[in-house]
């Protein structure tokens, strides 16, 4: 018996995996290796030692969901009500699926791009949904509209996004929103938006956010994550926006997957919140990273594709060698030391354009190191 009898293990464990086994620099799986802040740790640590520890309310800590809705309110103009709007969950995954669960059924099409998020697709197929896949141009991975529209029939139900976009670091534009709204506006259709990179924007560009065009808000799961923005993606929290009518349908789901999340995280991440500082100053963060990691791979016969945002950066390897780019992919690691993730595996067809994703999270001595080896190929 098998739900999902096409789905092999996740790209990101067995990427990681073959790191560790050849103590190779691991740039293929999304995770920085340097720690999350300590006074992050130190908020946490107090709310443990004030005894909150037992069950969270279901859908979060109110303090939690408020410091949420504030920084929504600030950044996108959107006001979301905390007690009806937002649910604290294990994880910007987790976040995902649950959307999915909470309202597709057998039958439904739900559309995602391709190079997809690699729990996309299995996650619909679970679910008795049919994912219909719609390519990203290549190699500006662009949203075809028209391709879109020519793809919606009676049974599409949902379509997914993400921004800034996994792999590729790509971002979307207001004209792209647009888009979507005449779109949703006259098929009815539902959104979820998996914006877990919020803040890893870069060059001055505005973070398009679901939130901030109400009419879309309407119809719309967004999806985030604490894990990819302040450095602690082993604590897996994150949360889901959506409008009451939907959060109430995604609560009766939630409280019996998870039914809560930890505590005392949430209570060190609700007062985090309240100082604006922590997630304005991620964007300057992470592009001293992504130019950092830029200038160095200049010195390889590596070539950048264009990206501004996310901590990913894709790479060209045509210059090195014609490979597949799975088996670029694993020569790189064993021969040379360095891992990353090759994008066919974000296509359910292995659609290769010999482009691998490198994760810039890492130390400045890390990136050095890696380059280092990088240059020999
Ligand atoms: N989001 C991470 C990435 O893209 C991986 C998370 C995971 O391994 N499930 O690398």
């Amino acid at each position: 018996m098998s739900k999902l009898p096409n789905t092999g293990t996740t790209i990101f464990t067995v990427m990681s995996a073959l790191a560790t086994a050849h103590k190779a620099i691991n740039l293929s799986q999304g995770f920085p290796d340097f720690d999350c802040s300590d006074e992050l740790k130190a908020l946490v640590n107090d709310a443990m030692q004030q005894g909150h520890n037992q069950y969270a309310p279901m859908p979060g800590i109110m303090p939690l969901r408020e410091a949420i809705s504030e920084k929504i309110g600030k950044l996108y103009g959107q006001h979301v009500d905390p007690d009806t709007e937002i649910t604290i969950t294990p994880g910007g995954t987790y976040a995902i699926f649950t959307a999915i669960a909470t309202c597709i059924q057998p039958g439904d099409e739900v559309i995602i791009f391709e190079p997809a998020y690699d729990s996309y697709i299995p996650n619909v197929l679970v679910n008795g949904g049919t994912p219909v896949l719609i390519p990203l141009s290549f190699p500006d991975y662009h949203i075809n509209w028209a391709l879109v529209r020519s793809k919606i029939t009676s049974h599409t139900k949902m379509i997914m996004l993400n921004t800034p976009h996994n792999p590729t670091g790509t971002i979307l534009r207001a004209a792209d929103l647009q888009e979507l709204e005449k779109l949703v506006a006259e098929f009815n259709l539902l959104v979820l938006s998996d914006e877990v990179y919020e803040h890893l924007i870069y060059d001055g560009e505005t973070h398009q956010s679901i939130l901030r065009y109400p009419a879309l808000f309407r119809n719309s799961f967004v999806t985030f994550s604490f894990g990819k923005v302040f450095h602690n993606t082993g604590w897996k929290m994150g949360y889901c926006v959506a409008p009451a009518h939907l959060t109430q349908e995604y609560r009766k789901v939630h409280q019996y997957l998870c039914f809560s999340v930890n505590t005392p995280m949430q209570y060190g991440l609700a007062a985090f919140l309240k100082k604006p500082e922590h997630y304005l100053s991620l964007p300057a963060f992470y592009q001293e990273k992504r130019d950092y990691f830029l200038k160095l791979m200049a010195q390889t016969r590596f070539t950048p594709l264009k990206g501004q945002g996310s901590y990913f950066q894709l790479m060209q390897y045509e210059r090195i060698s014609q490979e597949g780019d799975k088996e670029f992919a694993t020569r790189m690691t064993q021969e040379f030391g360095v891992a990353g993730i090759p994008i066919s595996a974000f296509y359910q067809n292995g659609k290769d354009d010999h482009v691998i994703r490198f994760c810039f999270a890492k130390k400045k001595a890390t990136l050095e190191q890696a380059v280092e080896r990088l240059i020999k190929m």
